[in-house]
């Protein structure tokens, strides 16, 4: 394994630090307390190229690999999780997900514009009643002969309202289970598709997730991804790649509330000498860079993989597991380091905090992720 990082690495992280020290930082607090989605960082992020980072340029994407994701990943979610997320469902959910299975037709119509960041896409397939249990899906999308009618609600959906093109996955034939799922393209605007509310979340409050119900809408047998049946190999074959994009979203939220540790404990003065000088702040930040630096060489290791076209399943099971954790007990950490600031808004930790929850619970909770890398481990 090389970890050595090329120039064209290095450079796409420092721009990707750039922006977010530039784009992002200012404003960050309130719009977490308002909840408030990042739209015009989002549309900057687009142009750029941050949206459709792994795309061929052919369809307007960057061309760029999915260690460089992994980089600018870190740095956009060290200063705006909720940034990080938009841009994580869209590169590795949505325009992966096309790039890869769609057809020509498909990623002409949708692909080039989600990679340039002109619209942003989203990924659904959770519903009121299946969450880890994914295949137990009760969306329905009955075979009409030259469209699909589409029934049914779907649960937390990242770029809920801001989206303009949803995958949504269905059952059209349950009598083959998973293997009777489809994958179909949905667009904001076609008949009978509402968005629902919005959900009043613990952290990542800027990102917009919302509830989407269909009432016989109306799909073109045209936006179907792949075969008949494909949807649920569709989604998780998608969800291998999205955890890459997750486990850095964590790794950036554990390395944010480091920097902020380093540079607080340094400032900050208790018993005539600064906090950074007492050996048990010493040993938090510690424990703290060893754990970010093991989970960073997941993630990199994860990319690696897929960018080799390895099987990437296990590692970036692992890379999600053990980055969110480590964002979980370094932003805790973080806060005790700061001490009663660290209970407040200014100081972004608490944030940090709040936002590093939810890294343990999407595209595939701690639990789910145990199940994938046991049943690998186990196989043969
Ligand atoms: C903010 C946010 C954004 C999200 N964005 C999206 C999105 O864009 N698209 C989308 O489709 N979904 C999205 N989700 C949904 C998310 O992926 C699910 O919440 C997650 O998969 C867990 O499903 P659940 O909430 O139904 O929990 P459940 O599946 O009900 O799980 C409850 C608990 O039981 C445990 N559990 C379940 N089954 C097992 C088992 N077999 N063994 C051991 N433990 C088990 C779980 O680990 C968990 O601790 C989002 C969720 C949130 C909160």
């Amino acid at each position: 394994m090389k970890f050595d990082l090329t120039e064209e690495q290095l450079a796409v992280r420092d721009a990707a630090r750039d922006f977010a020290q530039n784009e992002l930082l200012p404003g960050v607090i309130e719009r977490d307390e308002h909840q408030k989605f990042p739209a015009e960082q989002v549309k900057m992020m687009g142009e750029l190229g941050f949206m459709g980072m792994m795309v061929d340029p052919k369809y307007g994407g960057s061309g760029m690999d999915s260690v460089s994701y992994v980089l600018a990943m870190e740095e956009i979610s060290k200063i705006d999780a909720s940034a990080s997320v938009c841009m994580s469902v869209n590169n590795s959910l949505v325009c992966w997900g096309l790039e890869k299975y769609g057809n020509e037709e498909q990623k002409q119509k949708y692909l080039t514009r989600l990679a340039k960041g002109e619209i942003i896409g989203a990924f659904c397939l959770s519903e009121p009643e299946a969450g880890s249990d994914a295949t137990s899906q009760r969306t329905t999308a009955e075979d009409k002969g030259d469209y699909y009618l589409l029934n049914g609600t779907k649960n937390w959906i990242t770029n809920g309202n801001s989206a303009s093109v949803y995958i949504v996955m269905a059952q059209t034939d349950a009598s083959k289970a998973h293997k009777g799922i489809n994958a179909l393209i949905v667009e904001k605007g076609m008949e009978g598709f509402v968005v629902g509310k919005k959900e009043n979340k613990l952290g990542i409050r800027g990102s917009d997730t919302h509830s989407l119900m269909f009432q016989d809408v109306k799909v073109p047998k045209a936006n179907r991804i792949g075969d008949d049946g494909f949807g649920f190999s569709f989604a998780m074959s998608t969800l291998n790649g999205g955890r890459i994009g997750i486990a850095s979203q964590a790794l950036g939220i554990a390395s944010g509330a480091m920097e902020l540790s380093i540079a607080y404990a340094k400032e900050r003065k208790a018993f005539g000498k600064s906090i950074a000088e007492h050996q048990a702040i010493q040993f938090k930040l510690a424990d703290m860079a060893t754990e970010i630096e093991a989970a960073r060489l997941l993630c990199l290791r994860a990319a690696q993989l897929k960018d080799q076209k390895a099987d990437f399943s296990q590692a970036s099971a692992m890379a999600k597991l053990f980055a969110s954790d480590v964002a979980m007990k370094t932003t805790v950490e973080a806060v005790q380091i700061h001490g009663g600031y660290g209970y407040v808004k200014e100081y972004h930790v608490e944030r940090l905090m709040r936002d590093a929850k939810i890294t343990q619970i999407y595209e595939g909770t701690s639990e789910i992720q145990k199940i994938v890398i046991s049943r690998g481990l186990l196989k043969n």
